[in-house]
């Protein structure tokens, strides 16, 4: 699984911090493993690192503002340092481009997302200096030789299975750092799932902005999300495939066939609903209105039966009244969504929203939030309760991180179950277990072994 200790003998040393979405958390892991065969060794220490590479988002400003402050914070380093190289990649390096230099001189490398396979050339580039700092911010289809052994967990992978967003809603900045849409040939993913499985992997999720959407450029073939979940689902030692994010208007009864068809497949839909007001929807741009999105859900319901469905919200969006809002809670009440991640509008410069009046204050921003979390959590908490009793299926992911006397494991529906570590010298991390639901809080199940 490691490099061998000949090129690890003086290796250079990378730290990474990835800020956003699972798509970046993906692209690190790419990254590392291309990092690894030119001859880097991860450390999880900055003081000891030779290259420092933060993978950042744009999605909010909060994440932005994390990376101007680490940057910050390593300036000194840099300073002591001068060979320590610094690469800023990923969307806010897509999005602020030369201007990222400007702000922060120190940083080396500015990568977008579309240039993140040529990492290490590019660093090779600095370190030689052939190129005192670059930037590299081009959109080009990202082809990783992705090598299956180098990722975080043995039984569970992230496959990127379309790149981009051509929906362009009016609030996000995706369309612009990550570019069009574009989907990986179905044979390309499988060979990559294959290969993943025979190293070990029983679990993956495919990713995309707009997962479902899959395919566009295939569908003479025949080819949709439904098709891929079938293949991958067919290959030996797979036990499990998820997929996200879906956008409602893409989600078509086929792919809910295939999800209520194929066992391999976990009945857990994120497909986010952003605002329960079609006024807000339509100034959005999200191309469906509430009735479309509940006819979704609806059928969903029906063509997978035990479900889940988890969505994203916005409150405080330009415009958004306070009608706007009690609709939003009402949609909430309606489909009592299994997750629910709730964010606070900010403007993205380079958004058309961007050009809307921000007009709800921070505090009534802050105020409309709690009262969506504390409905979800009442939802949870309901949720979950009435389980008690009832049999799942766990995926054990290991050893619980808050109390390393038991296991945590997730079900089919991306619900977290803690039990007991009954025999604590063998391993069951990579197993499924059946387990009875004895207990729960809003965010996680307690289970019994039953076997
Ligand atoms: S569907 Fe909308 S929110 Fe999602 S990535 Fe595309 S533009 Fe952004």
């Amino acid at each position: 699984m490691n490099p061998s200790p000949m090129i690890l003998v003086g290796a250079r040393k990378v730290f990474f911090e990835t800020f956003g979405c699972q798509m970046n958390v993906l692209d690190t892991e790419l990254m590392i493993g291309a990092l690894q065969v030119a001859g880097y060794e991860v450390t999880a220490h900055l003081d000891d690192a030779d290259l420092i590479v933060y993978n950042t988002c744009s999605v909010r400003l909060q994440a932005e503002n994390k990376v101007m402050s680490r940057l910050g914070q390593i300036r000194s380093l840099k300073a002591a340092r001068p060979d320590l190289v610094i690469a800023v990649v990923g969307c806010m390096a897509q999005k602020d481009g030369a201007a990222l230099k400007k702000s922060a001189p120190h940083v080396d490398l500015v990568v977008g997302p579309g240039e993140i396979d040529h990492l290490p050339s590019l660093v090779r580039r600095v370190e030689s200096r052939s190129d005192e700092s670059l930037v590299a911010t081009e959109f080009k289809p990202v082809q990783f030789q992705r090598d299956v052994t180098l990722r975080p967990s043995r039984y569970q992978a992230y496959v990127s299975v379309i790149r981009g967003c051509d929906v362009y809603c009016t609030f996000c900045i995706v369309p612009y750092t990550r570019g069009r849409e574009v989907s990986r040939r179905p044979e390309q993913i499988t060979e990559e799932v294959r290969r993943l499985a025979e190293d070990g992997c029983r679990e993956v999720t495919l990713l995309g902005q707009t997962v479902d959407h899959y395919g566009k450029e295939f569908r003479r073939e025949g080819v949709h999300l439904g098709t891929l979940l079938e293949s991958v689902s067919g290959i030996d030692g797979i036990e499990r495939v998820r997929f996200v994010t879906s956008h409602p208007k893409y989600l078509s009864d086929d792919i809910l066939r295939s999800v209520g068809d194929i066992e391999e497949v976990c009945e857990y839909l994120h497909m986010p609903v952003q605002s329960g007001s079609d006024r807000v929807l339509r100034s959005m741009r999200r191309r469906y209105d509430t009735g479309q999105y509940l006819e979704r859900v609806a059928r969903a319901r029906e063509l997978v039966p035990n479900v889940r469905i988890a969505s994203d919200f916005i409150v405080g969006f330009p415009g958004e009244t306070e009608e706007d809002f009690l609709k939003t809670a009402d949609l909430m009440e309606r489909v009592e969504f299994s997750q629910a991640f709730i964010f606070k509008y900010s403007p993205r410069p380079g958004t058309p929203a961007a050009d809307m009046e921000d007009d709800v204050p921070l505090e009534e921003k802050k105020r409309r939030n709690q009262h969506l979390l504390k409905l979800q959590d009442r939802f949870q908490r309901k949720r979950n309760e009435s389980m008690r009793g009832e049999v799942v299926e766990v995926l054990v992911e290991g050893v619980s991180r808050r109390d390393p006397a038991k296991w945590t494991g997730r079900t089919r529906g991306n619900e977290i179950v803690v039990f007991d570590r009954v025999e604590k010298n063998s391993s069951i991390e990579g197993s499924r277990v059946q387990l009875r639901i004895v207990d729960s809080t809003a965010l996680t199940l307690f289970g019994e072994a039953l076997s």
